[in-house]
């Protein structure tokens, strides 16, 4: 089964884009979020299965930022592992057709 990922997600109350970005690349980050601008970037040098866990990670983040769930990284670390891990099992791929790319300075 193929989830299309959309070029944005709701949250709550909040429209957040996604978009892919080779930015990343000199970090050791599989993807990142910034709450101020509304932005998920996925790291375009990272495997496919990096970049999935990542935008699972990312989501958890906002979730927890929204709702004030007060998660610590470690909490969302294994939150991430452990749903990649699930949808991996359920053969769960997915499509990033929908997300653009883009060359950005993530602040
Ligand atoms: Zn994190």
């Amino acid at each position: 089964m193929k989830l299309k990922v959309p070029n944005e997600i709701r949250v709550g109350g909040h429209v957040y884009s996604i978009a892919l970005s080779n930015d990343l690349k000199d970090s050791d980050c599989n993807a990142a979020v910034n709450h101020r601008l509304k932005v998920i970037v996925i790291n375009t040098d990272r495997p496919e299965s990096q970049k999935i866990e990542g935008l699972g990670h990312e989501l958890i983040h906002i979730v927890n930022h929204v709702y004030n769930c007060n998660l610590e990284e470690d909490d969302v670390r294994r939150l991430s592992e452990g749903l990649f891990q699930v949808f991996s099992q359920l053969g769960i791929e997915v499509d990033w057709s929908a997300v653009p790319v883009k060359e950005w300075i993530f602040p």
